[in-house]
């Protein structure tokens, strides 16, 4: 059952997601050849404490720690250790926070120094697609639309869409539905409503869209052992439109980055 949220509630759940969106931020400038994911990590659980809140990925389902990071061949779900960043390294970064009751939790693939051009396009268009899937997020359309435009949008640039993750809609409780998929056809799936809160998220691979689970039960990979990026936002719909409530404006301002993307979806 989707859970409709109310003004109030949506303005809660905006304030978790820009506290992930500060903590990406932060993160930013930390990310170079050298720092270990772990060390990510520890900043990363301080800075969500100190603003008032409680990372929202640890112990949730029994994850060990506050981020999911995973590099390179990583698709998602990574967990933190002492292996330091190298140069031409991708590194996706997803986080969670929890205040007032209500999570945020959106992500963000870095390069950590000089990345290949052939990489850097892979993050370029995940991102894209995100926001592809973003516009077809309103009243009017149904969830299979907004799969159906991130997987036009990547596949016909070649890679591989993944299908066993999804996005999901997002308030009191991480994963509330409905599912997400980031593949669909148009007009399929639930009706998209006014108050709907959702978490979209592809995870899109250079090569084939098809994955490994390791043994410890937590980190994707892709089959092919190339790259793969995952972007995410949390999105609400007002008055019939998808807003935003999440930004990657904090990393950018660290990064040095003009962006547009954002401007059609912001309150
Ligand atoms: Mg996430
Ligand atoms: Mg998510």
């Amino acid at each position: 059952m989707i859970i409709q949220k109310t003004a109030e509630e949506i303005e809660l759940i905006r304030e978790s997601a820009l506290i992930v969106s500060k903590t990406l931020g932060m993160l930013a400038s930390e990310i170079k050849p050298g720092i270990t994911t772990l060390r990510l990590d520890s900043l990363a659980e301080a800075f969500i404490r100190d603003h008032g809140a409680v990372p929202g990925f640890l112990g949730l389902y029994d994850f060990p720690n506050t981020l999911c990071v995973s590099p390179n061949a990583q698709v998602v779900h990574g967990i933190p250790n002492g292996t330091p960043l190298k140069d031409g390294d991708i590194i996706s970064v997803d986080c969670g926070a929890i205040k007032h009751g209500f999570y945020g939790d959106h992500a963000y693939t870095f390069p950590v120094g000089d990345v290949s051009s052939d990489v850097l396009k892979l993050l370029e268009v995940t991102k894209a697609s995100l926001y592809e899937g973003i516009k077809a997020f309103r009243i009017g359309n149904r969830v299979g639309d907004i799969g159906y435009a991130v997987q036009q949008y990547c596949e016909n640039k070649g890679y591989g869409v993944v299908r066993e993750l999804v996005g999901h809609g997002l308030g009191r409780t991480m994963h509330e539905d409905p599912e997400v998929p980031n593949y669909g056809r148009k007009g399929s799936g639930k009706k998209i409503i006014e108050g709907m809160v959702i978490a979209i998220e592809p995870m899109i691979n250079m090569g084939s869209k098809s994955i490994n689970h390791h043994s410890d039960g937590w980190t994707i990979t892709t089959k092919d052992g190339m790259p793969s990026a995952h972007f995410e936002h949390n999105v609400a719909i007002v008055n019939g439109n998808p807003e935003l409530l999440s930004t990657f404006d904090y990393i950018y301002e660290v990064l040095g980055i003009t962006s547009y993307e954002e401007q059609p979806f912001k309150s």
